[in-house]
C-alpha cells in the first residue's frame, strides 16, 4: 500500500508509543476490565483524541487515513486501546458536518486540547439495528428540550464530558423524527449512568446504560435541524465504520504474527509445528484474507479523504463486515495454531479472540452492512 511519507512516520510514532505504553497493559486492562485513562494524555499529547478536530479550531486537522492508521497499529496489541484513538470521531463530525458555526467554536476547540472523552447514545433495549424504533423523546418546553427514555450499550458513557445523544421529537415515525443533543452528563441533572456491562470481550472499554429522567438540554445544544439529525449523522457513521475495519486488520495481524512466532518455536514430533503443511496452510490464509482486508480498509479510507461520499458508503460497510469477518476467522484459527496454550490466559490470541467477535456485532452487524450493501446493489 502505497503511503505517504508523513504517514508513514505517524505510523511510527504510533508504534512507538505501542510499544511504550499499550503493550505492558494490555493483558492487564482485559483482566482486571479496568478504563486505562492514563492513556487518555499519551494519546491527547499525539493528536489521537482529536484527530478530526480541524486547525481552525485547534486541532491536528487529521483524516480518515490517518484514524485508521492508529487504529489499527493499536489494535495489534489492544483493540479497547485502539477504540480510544479518535473515540471523539462520533461527537465531532456531526458538529463539522451540520452543526452550527457558535456550537463548532464552543466545542472543539475543547476536544482540541486532547483531554475531553465523549461518546454518542443512539441504541436502546428495544432499538439496535432498527434505529427508528427508539423511544428516548425530547420535548421542547421554553428555551430548553425535556429528555425522557433510556439507552443501552453506551461506549465511554460513564466517563464521557459530552455525549452526542439520539432522540424522537416528531411524530412521523421513522428516522424523519430523530434529532441530535449534545448532553453533558457530568452537569446536567435528571442522567443516571447504570452498570457496567461484563463483557465477553473489548474488556477495559466501558458500556453504560443511560437513564435519562427529566433531563432539560438547552436549544443551543440540538445540533443541526430538529427532524435531521439521523440522516445528517449517516456521513459521521460511513466515516466511522472503516475504522471498524482498520482495528479489526490490525487485531488479525497482531494474531498472525502470534501465531507464526509460536509455530516457530512449539516442537512436535520431533519438529516445529511450522514445519507441518496443515499449520502452513493456515497461516497462508490468515496473511491473505487481512492483505485483502487492508486494501479494503485503505481503499475505503481513500473514498471518504477525496470526499467521494456515494462511494464511501457502500466500500464504508463492505469494509467493516469483511475486515471483522476475516478478524474473527484468524483469530480462531490463531488459537487452533496454539492448540490448548490458545485456550488459556497465557497468551494473547485467547483476548484476541474474544475482541474480535464485537466487530461482527456494534457500529451496525454484519447482517446490517450486507443490507445496505445489497440494497446499494440492487438500487
Ligand atoms: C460493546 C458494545 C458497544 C456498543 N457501543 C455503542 C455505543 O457507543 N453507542 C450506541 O448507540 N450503541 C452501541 N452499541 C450497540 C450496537 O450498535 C448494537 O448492539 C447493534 O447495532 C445491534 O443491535 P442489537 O444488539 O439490539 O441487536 P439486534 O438489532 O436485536 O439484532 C439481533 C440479530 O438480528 C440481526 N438482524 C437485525 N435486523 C436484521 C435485518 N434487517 N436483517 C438481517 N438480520 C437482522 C442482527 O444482525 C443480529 O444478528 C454497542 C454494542 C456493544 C455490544
Amino acid at each position: 500500500m502505497a503511503f505517504s511519507e508523513e504517514q508513514l512516520a505517524f505510523r511510527e510514532g504510533i508504534r512507538r508509543m505501542v510499544q511504550k505504553h499499550v503493550a505492558p497493559i494490555a493483558a492487564e486492562i482485559d483482566e482486571n476490565d479496568r478504563f486505562p485513562e492514563e492513556l487518555i494524555p499519551v494519546y491527547g499529547d499525539m493528536g489521537l483524541m482529536q484527530l478530526w478536530v480541524p486547525e481552525k479550531y485547534g486541532g491536528p486537522e487529521g483524516n480518515l487515513t490517518l484514524v485508521c492508521m492508529a487504529r489499527e497499529e493499536i489494535a495489534k496489541v489492544s483493540e479497547a486501546c485502539a477504540l480510544l484513538a479518535g473515540i471523539n470521531t462520533m461527537f465531532v463530525l456531526p458538529l463539522m458536518h451540520f452543526g452550527t458555526e457558535e456550537q463548532r467554536q464552543r466545542f472543539l476547540p475543547i476536544v482540541a486540547k486532547g483531554r475531553s472523552m465523549t461518546a454518542v447514545a443512539i441504541s436502546e433495549p428495544e432499538a439496535g439495528s432498527d434505529v427508528g424504533a427508539m423511544a428516548t423523546r425530547a420535548v421542547r418546553d421554553g428555551d430548553a428540550y425535556v429528555i425522557n427514555g433510556r439507552k443501552q450499550w453506551c461506549s465511554f458513557g460513564n466517563v464521557a464530558d459530552y455525549i452526542m445523544l439520539y432522540a424522537k421529537t416528531g411524530e412521523r415515525g421513522g428516522f424523519d423524527d430523530i434529532s441530535a443533543f449534545i448532553i453533558e452528563p457530568k452537569k446536567m441533572k435528571g442522567i443516571t449512568i447504570g452498570r457496567h456491562e461484563h463483557k465477553m470481550g473489548l474488556k477495559g472499554s466501558p458500556n453504560v446504560p443511560l437513564f435519562l429522567d427529566n433531563v432539560r438540554v438547552p436549544l443551543e445544544n440540538l445540533v443541526g435541524e430538529e427532524g435531521k439529525g439521523f440522516k445528517a449523522s449517516m456521513r459521521s457513521l460511513d466515516l466511522n465504520r472503516p475504522t471498524i475495519g482498520a482495528t479489526s486488520v490490525g487485531l488479525a495481524q497482531g494474531a498472525m504474527e502470534a501465531a507464526i512466532a509460536y509455530a516457530k518455536q512449539r516442537r512436535q514430533f520431533k519438529r516445529p509445528i511450522a514445519e507441518f503443511q496443515g499449520i502452513q496452510f493456515m497461516l497462508a490464509d490468515m496473511a491473505i484474507q487481512i492483505e485483502a482486508a487492508r486494501a479494503l480498509v485503505y481503499e475505503c479510507a481513500r473514498a471518504g479523504d477525496a470526499g467521494d461520499w456515494e462511494r464511501l458508503s457502500v466500500l464504508a460497510s463492505m469494509a467493516k463486515c469483511f475486515a471483522s469477518d476475516t478478524a474473527m476467522k484468524v483469530t480462531t484459527d490463531a488459537v487452533q495454531v496454539f492448540g490448548g496454550y490458545g485456550y488459556v490466559k497465557d497468551f494473547p490470541v485467547e483476548r484476541m479472540m474474544r475482541d474480535a467477535k464485537i466487530n461482527q456485532i456494534f457500529e451496525g452487524t454484519n447482517q446490517i452492512q450486507r443490507v445496505v450493501i445489497s440494497r446499494h446493489l440492487l438500487a
